[in-house]
């Protein structure tokens, strides 16, 4: 199912991530963890490498967003890298992802030290990542099949939240769930583009807000998918 991690992960694809890190850097992206997480972290493998390989792999460490099959898409490495660094992470801090794809930004999150907690809606790109994650050496992750929407109310709350799909209002669940002192970081929008916006729960009742830029996701959509 998978390529061997092993061979494909050749220097080839080290100096690409180097490469890559060096623009992250340009953009802005300053924390020295998500910066050596995205230099370990073998994104080539996370792409739905049945379909369409020789083209994606070439592209794998451009900063781009790219498909991962069930008409999703992986985020552009930008994005993973400014949402992780944004959410400031403490080691061992509880970080609920709403969005789980392929999981790279999951691999982001672990490889900083977050215990990771994450929804997918998907059951195809679910059940895939289910096993890819361990095979890649990632299994430290809680990863359920469910709607984003409603959060993961068994393990709350939680120190952070990142919602990576593009989402029309911000859904209480997930204000409910999160720690007094903990950060929201959710894309808002329906249209071409969202609004990043950053919460910060200072009482049950009252958040810190901040508005982050225009950035580009897929729709976090309403209810399971069933396949
Ligand atoms: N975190 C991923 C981003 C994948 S794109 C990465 O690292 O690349 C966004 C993902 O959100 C898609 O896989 C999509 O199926 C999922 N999604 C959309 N709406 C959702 C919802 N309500 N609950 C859970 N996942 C959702």
């Amino acid at each position: 199912m998978f390529y061997n991690v092993s061979k494909e992960d050749e220097y080839l694809f080290q100096g690409k991530r180097k490469r890559l890190v060096e623009i992250l850097k340009t953009k802005g992206i300053k924390n020295e963890k998500v910066l050596s997480a995205i230099e370990k972290i073998p994104r080539h493998l996370f792409f739905d490498t049945t379909t369409a390989r020789p083209a994606l792999l070439d592209h794998a460490y451009s900063d781009k967003a790219l498909p991962i099959g069930a008409g999703q898409t992986i985020s552009q490495p930008y994005t993973v890298a400014f949402q992780t660094e944004q959410l400031d992470l403490k080691p061992g801090e509880k970080v609920l992802e709403i969005g789980t794809g392929c999981g790279y930004q999951t691999a982001v999150l672990l490889e900083v030290g977050a215990k990771v907690y994450s929804i997918e809606r998907q059951k195809t790109l679910f059940d895939k990542t289910k096993l890819f994650l361990p095979y890649i050496g990632y299994g430290g992750a809680k990863l359920v099949y469910g709607d984003g929407y409603k959060g993961m109310p068994q393990f709350a709350p939680y120190d952070k939240i990142i919602v990576t799909a593009g989402a029309p209002y911000i859904p209480n669940d997930l204000l409910i769930q999160l720690k007094i002192g903990g950060i929201l970081l959710i894309p808002l929008g329906e249209g071409e583009t969202q609004e990043m916006v950053w919460l910060k729960k200072m009482s049950e009742t009252n958040f810190d807000k901040k508005i982050l830029g225009n950035f580009k996701f897929v729709p976090l959509l309403q209810n399971k998918s069933g396949n």
